[in-house]
């Protein structure tokens, strides 16, 4: 440790650094900092940055408590690419020299740790959906357009679409690859001005961290251009949604092997050739879906997202490619759970909105409980389309529908007790202020409700 702090004070000083955020995010993900001159490297170490908890949400603190210290985890310093003078480091929170539980990243790191002494480790690679969007005269709002060519009636992996955010999406390629993100793809997603960014797989953490510190990257490049970069998960109701799919593998955690494809000499069992651990461990994830979904699509918007994804001629391509029922299967987009090969699995479950340590966190818990009570998941899904299945096929077949609303998901968690333990104290915060969102937004009347009802008798 005092080797890596050596270097990390050696690379500082070498790129020049004169600034360090110290940045954790909220319960929802949000991204919080201090700014710190760079001459308190030591300090923001041993000590940490002080933060006003009760200020912050979720974090279990009120204004009465003591200093929420943030310690900069060594290993994750690294230079802003868009603003070179500037290194940023994520941080873990302590209270009184104690790691703070309501820390969303001491928290998956306990649950990584819950994880490996089974055995285990969790690998994945998120991918971001956003929007670029603009203010219109009147106030409302746009797909970011400089062009002119908002009349795409068909726009995912449009030439032009991606041709006229070419500088922003190179400009955000570029400096996530200087940040190490291993950025493969990019593509004009589904909606005008809808983008997709693919990043490389690492571990859970340095996932979470990845996708905190890409959508901070976004949300600066994109002012740049004048645009403003969104992960809601539905901002217009008549185009996809922006999700954050998580593509991941479970591996043996010592000698770090994919535990996935089958084993030599093991049994095919469900048509996927995928090995028990991996049949078990996407049983855990099915049989908590409703659970996770509170945290996998944390905000009231987000359910427009999930609603059953039926063909609905309003939206750009007829589809909205986003799953509403719990199934797992074959290389199909229809899957919840999509195996596109036998090393891996994509949920198609979270929102752009997606706090990714809660996420990852909630994920082992329930792949756990599904790896040690040999959870069956039931029969694959296998060359179908799940969206085209009658509701009674559906049925028969075990494929619920997943909560349409975040009070619906809130009293699923309520009730899931293997997934808050995968929460830690995080649970009963994240249940209580997400009922007061909800509460709140129940108390809006929207114009839907006015022009439906107001002279319907
Ligand atoms: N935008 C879709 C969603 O809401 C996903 C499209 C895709 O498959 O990339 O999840
Ligand atoms: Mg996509
Ligand atoms: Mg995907």
């Amino acid at each position: 440790n005092s080797d890596l702090r050596q270097q990390v004070r050696q690379r500082l000083q070498e790129q020049g650094i004169e600034f360090i955020l110290a940045q954790f995010v909220d319960i929802h993900g949000a991204p919080k900092v201090k700014q710190v001159p760079v001459n308190c490297f030591e300090g923001l170490i041993d000590e940490g940055a002080g933060f006003a908890g009760g200020a912050v949400w979720g974090l279990g603190q009120g204004p009465e408590s003591h200093d929420l210290m943030a310690r900069t985890d060594l290993a994750t310093y690294c230079r802003l690419p868009w603003r070179p003078n500037v290194a940023i480091a994520s941080c873990d929170l302590y209270v009184d020299d104690e790691p703070w539980p309501y820390c969303a990243r001491n928290n998956l790191k306990r649950m990584m740790g819950i994880f490996a002494a089974e055995g285990y480790a969790l690998n994945g690679g998120f991918e971001p959906e956003h929007f670029l969007v603009m203010r219109r005269p009147d106030g409302g709002l746009m797909p970011w357009d400089p062009q002119g060519i908002d009349k795409l009636a068909k726009p995912c992996y449009d030439f032009k679409g991606m041709c006229q955010a070419m500088d922003y999406l190179q400009d955000i390629i570029r400096y996530g690859n200087q940040m190490g993100f291993d950025i493969y793809q990019s593509d004009h997603e589904d909606a005008n001005g809808q983008y997709e960014i693919n990043f490389g797989w690492s571990d859970a953490l340095t996932s979470a961290d990845r996708l905190t510190l890409f959508r901070m990257m976004a949300g600066q490049v994109a002012t740049k251009y004048g645009a403003i970069c969104t992960f809601m998960a539905k901002p217009f109701q008549n185009r996809t949604g922006s999700g954050a799919h998580l593509h991941f593998h479970v591996a043996d955690v010592l000698n770090r092997r994919n535990l996935f494809p089958l084993k030599k000499g093991e049994k095919d069992r469900k048509g996927l050739g995928i090995s028990k651990t991996a049949v078990h461990y996407v049983g855990g994830l099915l049989k908590h879906i409703r659970a996770i979904t509170a945290v996998a699509s944390p905000t009231v918007n987000c359910y427009r997202r999930i609603q059953s994804g039926e063909f609905v001629y309003s939206t750009a391509s007829g589809y909205t490619w986003t799953p509403a029922y719990a199934s797992y299967g074959d290389n199909n987009r229809t899957q919840l759970f999509r195996c596109p090969d036998s090393n891996r699995f994509e949920d198609r479950s979270p929102s752009g909105m997606v706090n990714p340590y809660l996420l990852l966190a909630t994920h082992m818990a329930a792949g756990l409980d599904g790896i040690k009570n040999e959870i069956d998941p039931g029969e694959a899904i296998l060359r179908e389309n799940v969206w085209n299945l009658s509701h009674e096929e559906r049925r028969k077949r075990g494929m619920i529908l997943l909560p349409q609303n975040l009070m619906e998901a809130i009293e699923a968690l309520e009730e899931d007790e293997v997934v808050k333990s995968g929460l830690g104290p995080i649970a009963d915060e994240y249940i209580r202020l997400k009922k007061a969102e909800w509460s709140e937004f129940m108390r809006q009347v929207t114009p839907w409700e006015v022009s439906r009802y107001l002279t319907m008798l």
